[in-house]
């Protein structure tokens, strides 16, 4: 695994070199008269998950191929490579076995479960139902992974082909050219106190100024979105939309363990106006994972997507595979895309591109992205290999050979097969219109229609957001552990972390603008037209509007508490607030989620309960014989 002492000795020596001085203390730190240590690298690459790491590893590749030598470095806001990576995956093999066509040989390779079963249910309250599932949601010859370890493990690839990966590294802003195209990035500062003064540990951040700067982000980036918005990618599609998916895993009684089994629900928890699903892979080592997906489309303020997914466990279904002897072990929550091949951006920029969820390109139809994710950070790579092979003198890096390989690709026939199926559930025939329909295109049309339903009124999934006062609060059962718990009991698991008297980094901004008035506004409107949705739907318990009698004069007797060290980055709250005010930024790096630790710390306690039942089953069978 990469470490800080490896990858960090050269930068840290430059940023204490510069700044670590005592007379800056407590100031209050001034963006415009900082002096940030530069380095020069020929593709800088912003996020460690499988886009960006399959994009370095090809990048690599290329070199030895061409001749030629290129400066790669990786940024990644998690304290390790796959620390902030949630899903527990079923992945298609099919961009892995083109970029490393003898991964199978690899001694350390984590792809050890295959999927052996695919199953559909259809839950009511009390029953599950068995229905066929659609041909794109088989899974021979995949696999089921933790994405987390496959992201440690393809990090690991990449930094013995040379790659520079630097964990800890939060791309936090876009460096500019002074022609405006982009010129690279810059990490964050640390050891700044919350009112944004510099604390004895203060340390700028450094700009990576580089030919080629390709952002790997994954759903709803920071960079991604100031990218997105400064040259109008988004002009020719529609807008992105997501879901939120909120995991467990557990270790599960041997009795009810079927490993290589995948199964997919409908139905219950969620009604009849609620797009999503759940899921369940029995993994490798007797670990399950199980969550559910809700459409952020959804319109009642009053839904709780954590509290849906506690509930779902309680149906008989779930209350039987979680039974006798079965532990969780570990719980999260992420967004993903869902807005297909009509919400794919423009892919470049003049200075670099996006790859992978950064763009968008999980086929929702089989929620799989990691295949298409590594293919585009493979086109991507061999389009910037072109481009360093030119002429430097040529202006900012032209990345658009990528967005036409693309186009051209297996990537883009895999989402234009299914680009009808979650659009049809946007019809006014609404859920039902669309199960009706995307059976039928899946199962007989497979895309294959003169037609594509745009979202032409280009509703974001936080105007879908209908008022309070249309909707009966839900009346959620209370937690019944060990199968529900409360959220904060959840959050443990998650092994969140922010260091302590840092800025927020939830910021309620708008249009540039952060101040009271904008405060009180986004306090007013979110208490009194949508009952408050974001302390609802956070799954990370982020959010509070407090009654608060001295709140008179536009607070609407409230005030907003932030509890930004709980913030396990999924990125909801700026996507689904309903006033478009909260502004997600990378916090210091390294804060955040640790969910790769948490794995290791399942898969060691499965290595120790693996050694205790062997030695009780010889201490038994020697007790027999004596
Ligand atoms: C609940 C859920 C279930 C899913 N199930 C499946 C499945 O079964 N099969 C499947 O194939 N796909 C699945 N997906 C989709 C899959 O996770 C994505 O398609 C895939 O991870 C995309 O890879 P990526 O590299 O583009 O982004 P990510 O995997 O999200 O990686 C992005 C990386 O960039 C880092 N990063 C982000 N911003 C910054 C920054 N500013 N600076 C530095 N680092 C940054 C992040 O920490 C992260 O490590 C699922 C997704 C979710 C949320
Ligand atoms: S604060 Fe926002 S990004 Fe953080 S966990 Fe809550 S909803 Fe997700």
């Amino acid at each position: 695994m990469l470490t800080r002492t490896v990858f960090r000795p050269r930068i840290l020596n430059f940023n204490r070199l510069l700044h670590s001085s005592s007379r800056i203390n407590r100031q209050l730190f001034d963006p415009s008269t900082v002096e940030r240590v530069s380095e020069d690298v020929d593709v800088c690459i912003v996020g460690a998950g499988p886009a960006g790491l399959s994009t370095a590893i090809r990048l690599k590749q290329l070199e030895q191929k061409l001749g030629k030598e290129f400066r790669v470095v990786v940024l990644e806001k998690g304290a390790e490579v796959g620390s902030h990576i949630l899903s527990g995956a079923v992945i298609e093999p099919r961009a892995l076995d083109e970029l490393l066509p003898d991964w199978a040989l690899r001694d350390d390779h984590p792809l050890t479960q295959s999927a052996t079963s695919s199953h559909m249910r259809f839950l009511t309250k009390s029953l599950s139902i068995p229905i066929p599932h659609p041909p794109q949601m088989s899974n021979q010859g995949n696999y089921i992974v933790s994405l987390s370890r496959f992201a440690a493990w393809l990090g690991n690839i990449a930094e013995e082909m040379g790659v520079e990966v630097y964990p800890g590294f939060a791309g936090a802003g876009v460096v500019y050219a002074d022609d405006g195209s982009v010129a690279g990035v810059r990490t964050n500062e640390v050891g700044l106190d919350r009112l944004g003064c510099m604390k004895e540990s203060f340390e700028p951040g450094m700009e990576f100024r580089a030919k080629v700067t390709l952002i790997a982000e994954g759903a709803h980036g920071s960079i991604a979105k100031e990218l997105i918005q400064n040259f109008d990618l988004r002009r020719n599609s529609d807008p992105q939309t997501y879901g939120i998916g909120l995991k467990e895993v557990w270790r599960v009684d041997p009795t009810q363990y079927r490993p290589g089994e995948v199964v997919h629900t409908m139905g219950w928890p969620l009604d009849f106006r609620t797009y999503g699903g759940g899921w369940v892979y029995h993994m490798a080592d007797g670990l399950v994972s199980l969550g559910l997906v809700i459409g952020l489309d959804y319109a009642n303020p009053y839904l709780s997507p954590y509290k849906e997914f506690q509930r779902m466990k309680h149906h008989p279904y779930f209350a039987q595979l979680l039974s006798g002897n079965s532990t969780r072990v570990a719980y999260g929550g992420r967004s993903l895309n869902e807005g297909g091949l009509q919400s794919v951006p423009q892919l470049y920029f003049p200075g670099g591109a996006l790859v992978g969820c950064s763009a968008g390109f999980v086929n929702i139809a089989k929620i799989k992205g990691t295949h298409n994710a590594m293919k585009s950070g493979m086109l991507a790579a061999e389009a910037a290999a072109a481009v360093l092979s030119q002429d430097s003198s040529s202006g900012p890096a032209d990345m658009s050979k990528y967005e036409t390989a693309l186009k051209n690709s297996w990537v883009w026939s895999d989402l234009n097969e299914v680009r009808n199926l979650r659009e049809s559930f946007n019809t006014p025939l609404g859920i039902w219109g669309g199960i009706m329909y995307s059976g039928i295109d899946s199962l007989l049309l497979k895309g294959r229609t003169p037609w594509t339903f745009r979202n032409r009124a280009r509703l974001t999934d936080a105007q879908h957001t209908q008022p309070a006062y249309r909707f009966r609060p839900i009346n959620y059962p209370p937690p019944q552990p060990p199968l529900s718990t409360d959220l904060l009991t959840s959050l443990t698991l998650t092994g969140t972390n922010h260091a302590e008297e840092q800025p927020v980094h939830l910021r309620v901004r708008k249009d540039g603008i952060e101040d009271t008035t904008l405060r009180k506004l986004h306090v007013q409107r979110n208490v009194s037209e949508y009952a408050g949705l974001l302390q609802r739907a956070c799954p990370a318990g982020v959010y509070e509007y407090i009654e608060d009698e001295t709140a008179a004069d536009g607070w609407n007797g409230h005030k907003l508490v932030i509890n930004s060290q709980n913030c396990i980055h999924c990125k909801l709250c700026d996507i689904k607030v309903p006033t478009q005010d909260i502004t997600w930024t990378v916090p210091e790096g390294g804060g955040g989620p640790k969910y790769s630790e948490y794995l290791l710390l399942i898969v060691s306690a499965g290595m120790v309960h693996l050694i205790l039942s062997l030695s009780s089953h010889y201490l038994t069978v020697y007790d027999s014989a004596v």
